[in-house]
């Protein structure tokens, strides 16, 4: 999948003509790919956007939330959809069915999610009678950015910075309760579980984190390595060669989520699942670098296995409008919560 990636034309950083690797925490020697530090997701998705378009037979629709899956004798035969434009709901039918919503975090206070995160595809497989797994363990990611203000940039932006930079994580009497010595080396959650214990034990930086300094670092190296990031700092006030800034954890990766067969088939015949909406490949952490490369590598199989089942399943006839909800007023979602972990 790095290979085909990059023949798309993904643009991945190169040194001396061989695709470039880093060392992420956690990882036993270095094997993370990266176009620019913090491009890769959006290169990604261009990428496949882009080979998308280039692809005939491929018919695409947006501006559609899928709110109900249809079913036909206990299979997935479409799913149910509102326009987003308009507010009118539609009906897709379809041979096989594929689950790609993404994960859940956007529900926590805080978070590194889109607007879209939501978690819709659990509500949707839930609702269809497929199975969910391991739904408790959500990935925090350690170093979120948390003060001072930061407006118009990404909250996650440190982990860049610390791959480059190394920086020190220290608490309030400056000690590297990590043991790094620099280095960007303890994985999420062991560093997770540390600072939220430097807080505990009121160790922690005023906004209730720990601090991140890069002030060891000249101006120099500072720009050298992120040029115009070091200006959008500047302009929202941070001046890192003479600060630490606050940071601590925020959700970040559901490792949880829809239960799958190694061909990616859920409980329910003809609904598929992929991405970060699968749950179950990563145990409870997942290492850095590990989410984009399941998505491409597990999509692919979910495509190829949904392909050869529409390849040889009729059209479902009309598939009818969703059936109109009852309100669940009876419903504890606490109660729910535990009976589903
Ligand atoms: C800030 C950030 C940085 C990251 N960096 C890395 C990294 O460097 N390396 C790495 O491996 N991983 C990284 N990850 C994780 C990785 O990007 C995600 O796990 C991965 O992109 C998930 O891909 P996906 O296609 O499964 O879901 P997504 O990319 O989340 O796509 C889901 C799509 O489903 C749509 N959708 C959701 N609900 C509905 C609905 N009801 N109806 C219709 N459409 C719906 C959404 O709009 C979205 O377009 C990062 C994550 C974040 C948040």
């Amino acid at each position: 999948c790095i290979r085909e990636l990059d023949a798309w034309g993904v643009g991945r950083a190169r040194k001396n003509g061989h695709i470039s690797q880093v060392q992420a925490p956690g990882h036993d020697r270095p094997r993370c790919v990266y176009v620019d530090f913090v491009n890769t997701g959006p290169a990604v998705s261009k990428t496949l956007r882009a080979q998308l378009q280039r692809t005939s037979g491929v018919r695409r629709t947006g501006d559609l939330l899928v709110t109900e899956l249809a079913l036909a004798d206990g299979a997935c035969v479409g799913a149910h959809a509102v326009h987003i434009a308009t507010g009118r709901t539609i009906t897709i039918a379809s041979k096989a069915t594929i689950i790609a919503t993404g994960g859940l975090t956007r529900l926590y206070a805080r978070n590194s999610a889109s607007l879209n995160m939501g978690g819709d595809g659990y509500a949707l497989a839930l609702g269809a009678g497929a199975e969910l797994i391991d739904m408790e363990f959500v990935q925090y990611f350690p170093i979120g950015h948390l003060a001072p203000r930061l407006v118009g940039m990404d909250p996650i932006m440190w982990d860049p910075f610390r791959y480059k930079l190394g920086g020190k994580l220290v608490n309030a009497e400056q000690r590297e309760f990590l043991g790094e010595e620099g280095r960007y080396a303890t994985a999420r959650d062991h560093a997770t579980r540390a600072i939220l214990e430097e807080v505990a034990q009121g160790r922690g930086s005023p906004h209730g984190g720990v601090w991140l300094s890069f002030e060891h670092c000249g101006e120099t190296e500072l720009r050298a390595a992120f040029g115009p990031i070091i200006d959008r700092l500047k302009a929202n006030g941070i001046d890192l060669t003479r600060q630490a800034i606050e940071v601590a954890p925020m959700a970040h990766y559901h490792m949880g989520g829809i239960r799958v067969d190694a061909d990616m088939r859920t409980a329910v015949p003809h609904l598929f699942a992929a991405g970060e909406a699968v749950g179950g490949a990563n145990g409870a952490n997942r290492l850095s670098g590990n989410a984009i490369t399941e998505a491409l590598v597990f999509g692919r199989r979910a495509g190829e296995r949904a392909a050869a089942l529409a390849a040889r399943t009729p059209m479902p006839p009309a598939v009818g409008a969703a059936p109109a909800r009852a309100a669940k007023r009876d419903i504890n979602p606490a109660a729910e919560i535990v009976r589903l972990q």
